[in-house]
């Protein structure tokens, strides 16, 4: 059986199991979670976060290095942060428009009068911008901060790519460590299975399906938003800016789309989304290694849509109304607030504080979603993870064009 099988096999069988410990005594799911399912997902999230590092940086090097001269590292630069800010735009649009449509917010009691929320400081996004250079890199690696690894690889690569012949051993020695990594991933990839299938039903037996009630409006919303742009906007500009077929991109992504929904985290998938875009789709390797752990740590679709349906979720249930300047207002913040998100899980919910604040409205709010975040968190990371294999496949596909145009001349 493939491995993508075993994984829709080891999802389903995750949420029945989860869904049923709803229905168990509260103790019996906890033992359950307490020695089986939390320490079997946990190792196999550790399995993934152990080789996360080194792959990001050994990828955006030979990336960097593989794109040659810095001027194409520029244009394809330019090219992948336009891709991401107009799709994070158009996400973010969809999720408000759905939010006036559905009304989310006043389709249930909501008891406002206790709600309580420790608005964590979320870092201010100057000083993430400021620090993307680190003063210190070997930190950055050790720290795990992606922006500052993927700035330093950057550098790494084009020097690499200047040098040529007089480093080619260094690069030879790259390629080398790549090709570990990447053994590395298949072989963790083989227990993928059981940590999908334990992370699913610790998330749905965790959360409980009491928690669904009045929030089953605001779940609908966010998860017909996230089904719309991957539907909608993804299909379009693969079609008509990749010139591919969706269904095929889609059906080549799967592994990956399973891995996000399982481990709630862009970083953690990082190594399988590259492996698919670069097998799968045939993602040119230097350009999937860019543009994928670029957008691992700054591209954040599905988390955007969360951000911005929550924040008119919670205007409408504290009746507050928002006018044409916080609707601005909100794209704004919203996109600042999904590029400063760390892939991992529920970073995107602390990162929504940043919005509610910027539009006056009460950070307490977020107690309100806290309880159904964890599930729909599982789907926004596919869709995370999904953007960028989407800009990284087209900017490939167009890349092969000019190849094969100059190539003919
Ligand atoms: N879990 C998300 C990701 O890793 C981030 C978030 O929205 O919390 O992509």
């Amino acid at each position: 059986m493939s491995l993508t099988k075993k994984i829709i096999i080891a999802l389903i069988l995750g949420v029945i199991v989860g869904i049923g410990f709803t229905f168990v005594p509260e103790n019996i799911f906890s033992a359950a979670d307490t020695y089986v399912l939390d320490p079997v997902g946990q190792i196999f999230i550790n399995l993934i976060m152990m080789i996360v590092v080194p792959i990001v940086f050994v990828s955006i090097v030979l990336g960097t290095a593989g794109l040659g001269e810095p001027a194409k590292l520029g244009k394809i630069g330019i090219q992948t942060i336009t891709f991401f800010l107009v799709t994070t735009a158009i996400a973010l649009s969809i999720g408000i428009g759905l939010a006036y449509l559905l009304e989310p917010g006043k389709a249930g009691v909501f008891d406002v009068s206790n709600a309580e929320y420790e608005a964590e400081s979320a870092p201010p996004i100057m000083d993430t911008l400021i620090n993307i250079i680190p003063d210190n890199p070997v930190n950055s690696l050790a720290s795990g901060d992606m922006l500052q690894i993927i700035a330093f690889a950057v550098f790494i690569g084009l020097a690499l790519a200047v040098l040529g012949e007089k480093t080619s051993a260094v690069y030879r020695l790259f390629e080398q460590i790549n090709e570990i990594f990447m053994y590395l991933v298949n072989l963790v990839m083989k227990t993928a299975p059981y940590g999908a299938f334990a992370l699913i039903a610790s998330a749905i037996g965790g959360a409980g399906l009491g928690a669904l009630g009045s929030m089953a409006m605001y779940m609908v919303t966010v998860i017909l938003a996230l089904f719309i742009h991957g539907a909608v906007t993804y299909s379009l500009a693969i079609w008509g800016l990749g010139k591919g077929n969706p269904l095929k991109f889609y059906k080549g992504f799967f592994p990956a789309i399973s891995l996000g929904f399982s481990t709630s985290s862009s970083n953690a998938t990082l190594p399988v989304s590259m492996k698919a875009a670069q097998e799968n789709l045939g993602v040119k390797k230097e350009i999937s290694s860019f543009v994928q752990p670029l957008g691992a740590t700054i591209n954040m679709d599905g988390t955007g849509i969360m951000q911005a349906v929550a924040t008119v979720f919670i205007a409408q249930v504290y009746a507050q109304t928002l006018g044409f300047t916080d609707i601005i207002m909100i794209i704004l913040t919203a996109t600042l607030a999904s590029i400063g998100t760390a892939g991992v899980p529920g970073v995107g919910l602390i990162m929504l504080a940043m919005v509610l604040q910027q539009v006056g409205l009460p950070v307490e709010g977020i107690a309100l979603i806290i309880g159904v975040d964890r599930l729909l968190d599982m789907l926004r990371t596919s869709l995370n993870i999904t953007g960028d294999a989407a800009c990284a496949y087209i900017i490939s596909e167009r890349e092969k064009r000019l190849e094969e145009k100059a190539a003919s001349r």
